[in-house]
């Protein structure tokens, strides 16, 4: 996630890749701009010709900027689907850009603040003919209000409504320069005929939509809506068209992803739906993120045990380790009950690896309710840990709760919960000095002989290798060093 306070979780890269690169499409369609014309003197003619020339140069491009979690990233690849298979070119900058276009996040205050920001920034373009557009949760729950904040903002449009994004952009396209689209009454989950994926190995696919559940201090049900789940026969169809392109691993996604409920007559269970993902010829790896306790059930163990291609990891985000705090948070599940989902993942006969969100600072968290977070630390011995301050949001109940914690404190809490996962880490990654682990290969560093990867259990690992071309293979690598936050290997025989 960006700009959220993260823990201990450099290790893993939940929620870290970012949109990257552009690819090559031929430009299209011409954007037609609210400032053509209307230059009367020559100062102004020529001013005018000097804004042309730059409308022409930049004409069929786009920018995209993304903030937030997977979920935004993998949208904003359906995004720029739709754009380029419109005919626009994706360009690395907005300086460079026909159509600014801003994918934002709104889980807490300070993401939400930076999209504002950006918009100050590039409101100053706005002589120069570029649209600009918000999109995601920023868009959802501010709706209308983004055009008297940022007048120069032409399309405001939520994650519920991209199914309409094709429609919408014809409409900016066409001169309209107040188009929204801001229903979350939507039973479509977004498919494009075209997605542009970022990583050639490793797709996400959003298989349930949305939040039917009620956190107290979470905004995503309502930038969201409500829960809807992608037919079986869809995600397979499109598992299977992924493998033959020749991605090996695919990333199942959705805020509460084992909340799904298979819209067709099939009715196929989460943990089914796992088996037949790996089932697909091609298909060596499958994750799933985020699972919600209180829907985390047994036969997903058994799943993760019968099929290796499943990957040991679960990101099963606790909140708190006071059950009055998770009571507060309308969590469904007590301290106990989330320790029964742990001691049945632990169950398993394949070690699999846990992490975890947990949020510091919720109105009327006391010492002792801290005691107990820490404490439930020492007794999960999480693998990675992403941890926040409480950042109060707008349409959420706990927005209007009294018992306010200041900002210092809340900071303060904060660093004592990371420095005991610190020391969790350190400890756990010096055991694993000397262990093999297969790798998929992703990043290739400027150092010579540097290569990354994950491991099945989603840990990142650096290690050196001689070979030349190890992008997108899977090789196996003997950990030989570690810290905290990253182990390095070298390339084993
Ligand atoms: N659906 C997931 C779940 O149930 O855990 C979480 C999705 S949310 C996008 C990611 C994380 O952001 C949450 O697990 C929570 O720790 C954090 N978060 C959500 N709302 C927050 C808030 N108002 N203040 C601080 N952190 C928040
Ligand atoms: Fe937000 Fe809770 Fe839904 Fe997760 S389960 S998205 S934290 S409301």
């Amino acid at each position: 996630m960006l700009n959220c306070e993260l823990g201990m979780g450099k290790t893993f890269d939940i929620g870290l890749e970012r949109l990257t690169g552009g690819s090559e499409f031929s430009i299209g369609s011409a954007i037609t701009t609210k400032n053509e014309g209307g230059a009367t003197n020559a100062g102004a003619r020529a001013e005018a010709s000097e804004l042309d020339a730059i409308r022409g140069a930049l004409r069929g491009t786009f920018f995209l900027e993304t903030f937030g979690c997977q979920m935004n990233d993998h949208d904003s690849e359906k995004v720029a689907g739709v754009l380029l298979s419109r005919g626009y070119r994706q360009v690395e900058s907005p300086e460079s850009a026909s159509l600014i276009l801003y994918n934002t996040c709104s889980i807490r205050e300070k993401a939400a603040q930076k999209v504002f920001s950006r918009l100050g920034e590039f409101g100053v373009k706005r002589d120069e003919g570029r649209i600009i557009g918000v999109l995601g949760c920023v868009a959802q729950q501010e709706g209308e209000e983004i055009f008297k904040r940022a007048p120069w903002v032409s399309l405001v449009c939520g994650s519920a409504s991209y199914s309409k994004l094709p429609e919408l952009l014809a409409q900016v396209e066409a001169g309209n320069r107040r188009v929204t689209g801001l229903d979350t009454d939507t039973d479509q989950t977004f498919e494009t005929p075209v997605t542009r994926r970022d990583n050639p190995w490793r797709a996400y696919l959003t298989i349930i939509e949305g939040c039917d559940k009620a956190c107290s201090y979470c905004v995503v049900p309502y930038t969201r809506g409500p829960e809807r789940s992608r037919a079986s026969d869809s995600i397979l169809r499109e598992v299977r068209q992924l493998a033959e392109l020749g991605y090996s691993e695919v990333q199942l996604l959705g805020q509460t992803v084992n909340s799904y409920a298979d819209p067709t007559a099939r009715k196929v269970k989460f943990s089914e739906l796992l088996l037949a993902v790996a089932d697909e010829p091609g298909i060596r790896r499958v994750r799933f993120t985020t699972s919600h306790p209180s829907d985390f059930t047994q036969d997903i163990v058994d799943a993760i045990d019968a099929q290796p291609k499943l990957c040991n990891h679960v990101h099963l985000p606790v909140q708190s380790g006071s059950t009055r705090v998770l009571r507060a948070m309308q969590r469904t599940y007590s301290r106990e009950e989330y320790l029964e989902k742990i001691a049945m993942i632990r169950g398993a006969k394949r070690a699999i690896s846990i992490t975890t969100d947990i949020i510091v600072g919720f109105p009327g968290e006391t010492e002792e309710d801290l005691r107990e977070t820490l404490n439930l630390l020492d007794v999960v011995r999480y693998d990675a840990m992403f941890s926040f301050k409480y950042s109060p949001r707008p349409h959420t109940p706990s927005l209007s709760m009294t018992d306010i914690i200041s900002d210092e404190e809340k900071s303060r809490r904060l660093a004592v919960l990371q420095e005991k996962q610190r020391e969790i880490q350190t400890a756990k990654h010096s055991t694993m000095v000397g262990e093999t682990f297969e790798l998929l290969v992703s990043g290739k560093s400027r150092r010579e002989n540097q290569w990354s990867g994950h491991t099945s259990c989603h840990r990142v690992l650096n290690f050196s290798s001689q070979e030349t071309a190890l992008l997108g293979k899977y090789v196996q690598v003997r950990v030989t060093g570690a810290t905290p936050n990253s182990l390095a290997g070298e390339q084993a025989p």
